[in-house]
């Protein structure tokens, strides 16, 4: 273990048992040459039945409890006022202290709310850590996202424990380029999938709420992993360990206005988001918004059965016992890679590992795509289907139309949550270590079909000769 970050003991164990399987496809390497070929490289375009272990993203793939299915035969599918958005309601003001709730279909749909209420053309919108939703709402609704992370963030081997705090200076330097006026909120992401599941301290969202409220600058969560983030700071941040991840979750969202929340991750639901908020104004915009892009404010998109597996998520997912057991498998997996020798993103970080493409394939340029490469030969290996986080995810400058080229150039490896077991991560390292082996002899890709809107989702790519 690395200082200052301790090992959680006694060991974790799945704080759950198994009721229902889902049977696995296996295919031979020469079956996954032939489909990864067929769908252009890109791992989001293969069939999920030709998939052996889904690693592709931890959105949407949770196992839900019987509770949560017992609560989808509770659905109250009227149109208006379902009794399963008060639930919802009751859920989201208990366990996160939002006054206000806007249900919608997932969290982009929350993203776009947000953003078309609070961003006027030229406003600039500072956040840890640009996301692919998040900044393309932003930049639809006229803004411009800033980069207000930590540098350690973009630096796959700083060991910093909170990777994911924002720097006040870059924040200050904003402000005074800007005024403040110009800056309507910032946007704060808990455990920073970006830079690799990296959590935000308490301290760092303490001392940001001071210099904002100074200025008169909004702060939105985007709490898509905010109850992972939560056990990252009982771990590490001084003062914590007694504290449970709920009251902990709680205090972060108490130091913010509102959130934008993509409940198909930490709340453990196939589908569903929300946007949340203290501020009346915002919210009877919301209300007035939600029905020409999502449906009614009492549904957002959503089935009642939806929103009532959602909110039994939000409390399944705040329990200590889950907490410890989502990340300790995560770790798991990194340690072994880390034995291993495997180039990976540390500290660990909490919904999966991430693979440093470019310490992985160093003889690839950053312009032959190593991340998207990465992904492909170890779908080719194993059939274990991961995805890019680098060039190809970063996309081009909405004015410019130039490429950007991240420091990071990652291959992400997201877990699911109760889904696999602990022998699938000794597979997935296996097929990690056998790639890595024969790393030398592998060629790059080039881009044969670009779409113009997220173009990691559809991109096609070709092998270099
Ligand atoms: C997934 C995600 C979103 C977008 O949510 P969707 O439910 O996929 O629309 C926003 N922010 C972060 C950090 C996410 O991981």
């Amino acid at each position: 273990m690395k200082p200052g970050i301790k090992k959680p003991r006694p060991s974790w164990a799945e704080p759950y048992k198994i009721k229902m399987v889902e049977l696995l496809k296996m295919t031979s390497p020469a079956q996954r040459k032939k489909i990864i070929e067929e769908a252009g490289f890109n791992t989001f375009l293969i069939k999920s039945e030709d998939v052996y272990i889904d690693l592709l993203t931890d959105s949407g793939t949770s196992a839900m409890s019987d509770r949560q299915w017992a609560g989808l035969m509770m659905g109250d599918e009227a149109y208006a006022g379902s009794r399963n958005f008060y639930n919802l309601e009751k859920a989201v003001k208990k366990y996160y202290g939002y006054k206000y709730l806007i249900p919608t279909h997932q969290g982009r749909g929350a993203e776009n709310l947000l953003s078309q209420i609070m961003i006027k053309k030229g406003d600039v919108i500072p956040g840890n850590m640009y996301f692919t939703t998040t900044r393309l709402h932003q930049e639809l609704a006229g803004g411009t996202f800033s980069d207000v992370i930590i540098d350690e963030a973009h630096d796959s081997t700083s060991q910093h424990p909170f990777k994911g705090n924002i720097d006040l200076a870059k924040v200050e330097a904003l402000i005074k380029k800007h005024g403040a006026e110009k800056i309507p909120y910032i946007c704060v992401a808990t455990t920073v999938n970006m830079a690799g599941g990296q959590p935000i301290s308490l301290e760092n969202l303490r001392a940001l709420r001071k210099l904002t409220q100074k200025h008169g600058i909004k702060i939105y969560l985007d709490m898509t992993r905010v109850a992972e983030n939560a056990w990252f700071i009982k771990e590490r941040e001084k003062g914590y360990n007694r504290k449970s991840v709920a009251s902990i979750v709680y205090e972060i969202c108490s130091l913010t206005d509102g959130a934008t929340m993509s409940a198909k991750k930490d709340a453990l639901v196939n589908i569903g988001g929300f946007l949340a908020t203290n501020d009346h104004d915002v919210f009877e915009e919301a209300s007035n918004l939600v029905v020409v892009y999502e449906g009614l404010h009492t549904y957002g998109g959503l089935a009642g059965r939806d929103m009532e597996a959602m909110a039994i998520g939000i409390e399944e997912c705040v329990h200590d016992e889950h907490m410890k057991a989502r990340i300790g498998q995560v770790e798991y997996l990194g340690q072994k890679l880390l034995e291993a020798g495997i180039p990976i993103t540390e500290p660990i970080g909490g919904h999966g590992i991430f693979l440093d493409a470019k310490r992985f394939l160093p003889h690839l340029t950053q312009d032959e795509f190593p991340a998207q490469t990465l992904a492909a030969e170890i779908y080719i290996d194993s059939g274990v289907r991961t995805m890019e986080r680098g060039i190809v995810s970063a996309g081009r400058n909405s004015k410019t139309g130039k490429n950007y080229y991240p420091a990071l150039e990652l291959v992400r490896l997201t877990i699911p949550r109760r889904v696999y077991t602990q022998a699938h991560m000794d597979v997935i390292a296996e097929s990690v270590i056998r790639t890595y082996e024969r790393r030398a002899k592998v060629k790059g890709l080039k881009m044969v079909y670009e779409p113009k809107y997220l173009r990691f989702f559809q991109a096609r790519f070709e092998r270099l000769k």
